[in-house]
């Protein structure tokens, strides 16, 4: 039975789809007028790492994830850069695309952008209205959030607090502060779209209660996101599409804790970021996820260099399974294969991942799979052909398929990489042998190296190596 933690009932839950086998999956995502930063990673990553979990217990899933490309921060960066706020954001949703697929997340099925649904947008806008639930005043429309019965309760909080709670704002449009902004009135230079208030553009919230709403229907199964949205975003999602829509508009809502550094929120504002870009360029993906998954999703992450190197080095123990079972499958043979747990160690990761996805327990069987099959592997002689297939099944279902924290199509592991390293290292120090007129330590450099299948090729300019074929 899969169990997710639901913050509008503050407990797990049993997964239990609309339509059977179908998943219906929402995601906020980035405002695109900047890198995203590894924070807004690990989002992106944990809400992959669900999604591919429902695709491994053979569900059908639809992720949406929204792209929010009107906003004051991309007006702002347009202005600065003196351009057209479409060149703003189309190269940082390109430079979005590219980070993403390098973080190895799965592409949505859709990514909506808020500008190619205006239409949607002020259609919601005007059931609003209909209802009493919105009010207009000088272009600027306004949703009424003591009209709707209910607000506060994803995020447990209660209009009378909100309201003593909220800071006096020099806002006379607003009935209430907590009233928040459907239709923002144009201003002079600003993208605007015609509408039945005057031109403008919209809001925030409304565009993902607008696209939800398009590509996945009134009421739908997952909508995620990072717990800085819970409240207001979500909050006042559910009250725009549940007002307009009067059916429930999400049935678990799933929040992803905050990565931090010195315990501190990482965010573009405070300054305190590292691009995923940038970390990408130094660490493999593969070692950024297993970071990751070592936490629970909805718990903080402490971000520091130090763990990232540790995540490296665990992936190590990947890497050299990974180069036995690619070594041993060049020869295939009719070997029966050796017996081996692998439905116990199947159990065990889909116990762990159906408890909320429990990946730091997940991680953990992976990892204690490697170390059997590293014994099995030492203590028989010839593990055969079938042994490695299905090991090498059982890590590309989970480890690779699900957590992502290994890859079996990129054709040098870091296990591989050293190997080349230690070859050309072994190079260097027979040079050296051979300047100092050492010629018995060359020699043995070279036949020792031959004797473990690396041919050397002296050329006048420099040695190369090429691997022995096995026969
Ligand atoms: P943004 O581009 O700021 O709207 O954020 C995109 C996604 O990243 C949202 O789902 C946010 O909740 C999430 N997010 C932002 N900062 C962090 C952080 N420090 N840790 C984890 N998730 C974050
Ligand atoms: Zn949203």
């Amino acid at each position: 039975m899969l169990t997710v933690y639901n913050t509008l009932t503050k407990r797990k839950e049993e997964f239990k789809p609309i339509v059977p086998s179908n998943v219906k999956m929402y995601m906020c995502g980035p405002t695109v007028y900047n890198y995203f930063h590894i924070g807004n990673g690990r989002s992106f990553v944990s809400a992959d790492i669900i999604r591919r979990y429902f695709e491994y217990k053979g569900y059908n899933v639809k992720f949406v994830m929204n792209l929010t490309d009107i906003d004051d921060k991309i007006i702002k960066k347009a202005g600065e850069e003196k351009v057209e706020t479409n060149k703003v954001t189309q190269k940082y949703i390109d430079a979005f695309m590219e980070d993403i697929a390098k973080l190895k997340v799965k592409k949505a099925d859709i990514y909506p952008k808020a500008t190619e649904h205006i239409e949607e947008i002020i259609k919601m806008i005007k059931t609003l209205e209909e209802k009493g639930l919105a009010y207009n005043v000088n272009g600027n429309v306004f949703y009424n959030v003591k009209m709707f019965n209910g607000y506060g309760k994803l995020s447990g909080k209660n209009i009378e607090d909100l309201e003593s709670g909220a800071r006096i704002e020099i806002n006379e449009e607003k009935n209430s502060p907590l009233d928040f902004a459907l239709w923002k009135k144009a201003k002079e230079g600003e993208p605007q779209w015609e509408s039945p208030w005057g031109n403008g553009r919209p809001g925030w919230h409304i565009e993902c209660s607008a696209m939800s709403c398009k590509h996945l229907g009134e009421t739908f199964d997952i909508h995620a996101g990072g717990n800085d949205l819970i409240f207001p975003h979500h909050e006042n999602e559910i009250a725009q599409s549940e007002g307009a829509n009067d059916k429930p508009f999400v049935n678990y809502w799933l929040h992803f804790g905050f990565l931090n550094i010195n315990d501190e929120k990482m965010s573009k504002s405070l300054g305190n970021f590292f691009t995923a870009r940038d970390i990408l360029k130094v660490y493999p993906a593969e070692a950024i996820r297993l970071l990751f998954t070592q936490t629970n999703y909805g718990g903080p992450l402490n971000f520091s260099e130090e763990l990232l190197q540790s995540a490296k080095k665990g992936l190590e123990k990947l890497d050299n399974l990974k180069s036995k079972i690619d070594e041993a499958m060049k020869v295939e043979d009719s070997n029966q294969g050796v017996e081996f747990g692998f439905d116990k160690f199947y159990a065990a990761f889909e116990k762990a991942m159906d408890d909320d996805f429990n990946t730091p327990q997940a991680v953990a069987v992976v990892f204690d799979f490697v170390r059997e099959c590293n014994k099995t592997i030492a203590e028989t002689e010839k593990p055969g052909y079938k042994f490695y297939h299905l090991v090498k099944e059982f890590l590309t279902r989970t480890a690779e398929g699900v957590l992502g924290i290994m890859d079996f199509n990129t054709k040098e592991s870091s296990g591989a990489s050293l190997e080349k390293d230690l070859i050309e290292f072994l190079i260097t120090l027979r040079l050296d042998a051979k300047k100092n007129k050492n010629y018995a330590l060359a020699d043995k450099i070279r036949n020792e190296l031959n004797a473990l299948g690396v041919e050397l090729q002296d050329s006048k300019e420099k040695t190369t190596y090429k691997k022995i074929e096995a026969n």
